[in-house]
């Protein structure tokens, strides 16, 4: 067989629109490759792009402005799109099952599926909380919080539970939405850890500043242990009065990842090595929150699997092509900035770096909004 045969009739399965698969897209639609068929499953047409929710619950952006369509960036790589739910992985078959009754085969498979939220840790939670995760119906749960919020008698204690970089951007947002819409005070709380993961002494100290300036009332190495209609329970046994729960606390991988004979890490993460490869399957690439990188894991966040993208999409390509694949590390760290939800931001990378005020803000405005210039396609 020529090697132009070779290649052709590759068929690609990307499995979720998550962060690192709009990236793979984008790079097949500005260079298509011969050769190449590719499919994406996705549960939702639309995919959020999480930098800009926060200021999208604030009110700095429209709902339209922080979602990628889907289906006109599939059409731009010449891709098909299929929405549905991927429920089992087949290895040995290279076979995805669908929640719709399908089944896809495949010669390459991407998977990049996010994470499900871990409430198991705050008894009640599942049933009196709103996850953060999955992003979307994150938003279908605003959209009712805020309805009840703006009627005479709606809710007014606001509970984050989460004090990560997602909880703390939450709390900034969520005061900052009510503030502008309600003329009567909205309590808002958050509680979580003190030390969030990338947020270094000098960040942090600004984040304090700002929560107290905002009233929003922190409540630090003080995990939540209990949730119920009237609020929240402490570990220290303390009570936080809360009409509404948003909870952003651990993540856990997605119930179908159980089902494929893939490596995986302890807690059931898609174990990957350099080239992005499932490490027991060379067919199988992996990307984003749903995976890690067994010799260098980073904490889940957006900006590493938007930096997998297009190392995916070149060792993809590099696959079909049968060259050698490239490698990547994760940085150990990465500029991480929190909107504060009044036309500020708070920025920091590293150890040492720390800064905030309105340059932050555009900065991080002008960074999410370049990002999503990309996929107007
Ligand atoms: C409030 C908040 C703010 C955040 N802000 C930041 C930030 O500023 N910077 C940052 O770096 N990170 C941020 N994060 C973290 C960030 O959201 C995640 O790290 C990021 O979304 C991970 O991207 P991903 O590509 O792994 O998956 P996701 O973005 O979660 O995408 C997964 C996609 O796969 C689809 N899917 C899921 N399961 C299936 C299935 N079985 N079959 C088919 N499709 C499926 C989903 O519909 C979804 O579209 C924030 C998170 C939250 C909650």
């Amino acid at each position: 067989m020529a090697s132009s045969d070779k290649k052709a009739g590759k068929r690609l399965l990307l499995v979720g629109g998550g962060h690192a698969h709009v990236l793979v897209l984008e790079t097949f639609a500005r260079k298509p490759e011969p050769g190449l068929t590719i499919t994406l499953v996705s549960k939702d047409c639309l995919t959020p792009y999480s930098g800009m929710l926060p200021g999208h619950l604030a009110g700095a952006y429209t709902r339209d402005e922080i979602h990628i369509d889907l289906e006109r960036l599939a059409r731009a790589a010449r891709a098909g799109l299929i929405l549905d739910e991927a429920v089992g992985f087949d290895r040995a078959g290279r076979r995805v099952r669908l929640k719709g009754g399908g089944e896809l085969t495949y010669d390459i498979v991407s998977v990049d599926i996010g994470i499900t939220p871990d409430l198991s840790g705050i008894a009640g939670a599942e049933e009196h909380a709103l996850a953060v995760k999955p992003i979307g119906s994150l938003l279908d749960k605003w959209d009712s919080l805020v309805d009840s919020a703006l009627a005479p008698n709606g809710p007014r204690r606001v509970a984050i539970v989460g004090g990560g970089a997602a909880g703390i951007c939450l709390a900034f947002a969520v005061a900052a939405f009510f503030r502008n819409r309600l003329s009567d005070a909205i309590k808002v709380s958050l509680i979580g850890a003190s030390n969030a993961p990338g947020i270094n002494a000098g960040m942090q100290r600004r984040i304090a500043r700002a929560l107290k300036r905002r009233g929003i009332a922190v409540h630090a190495d003080d995990p939540a242990s209990r949730i119920d209609q009237n609020g929240v329970t402490l570990a220290s046994g303390r009570f936080v009065p809360a009409d509404a729960v948003l909870v952003s606390t651990h993540a856990a991988p997605p119930p179908v990842l159980a089902t494929a004979d893939w490596a995986k890490d302890e807690s059931g993460f898609l174990a990957i090595g350099p080239t992005l490869q499932i490490l027991n399957d060379k067919a199988a690439f992996a990307a984003g929150d749903c995976a890690i990188m067994v010799a260098h894991p980073r904490p889940k966040a957006g900006v590493f699997a938007v930096r997998q993208g297009p190392v995916l999409a070149r060792n993809l390509r590099r696959v079909v092509r049968g060259e050698a694949l490239e490698t990547t590390i994760p940085q150990r760290d990465h500029l991480l900035l929190i909107a504060t939800g009044d036309g500020r931001a708070i920025g920091g990378r590293g150890r040492l770096l720390a800064f905030g005020g309105r340059l932050a803000w555009r900065l991080k405005d002008f960074i999410d909004r370049r990002f999503m210039r990309r996929f107007e396609l």
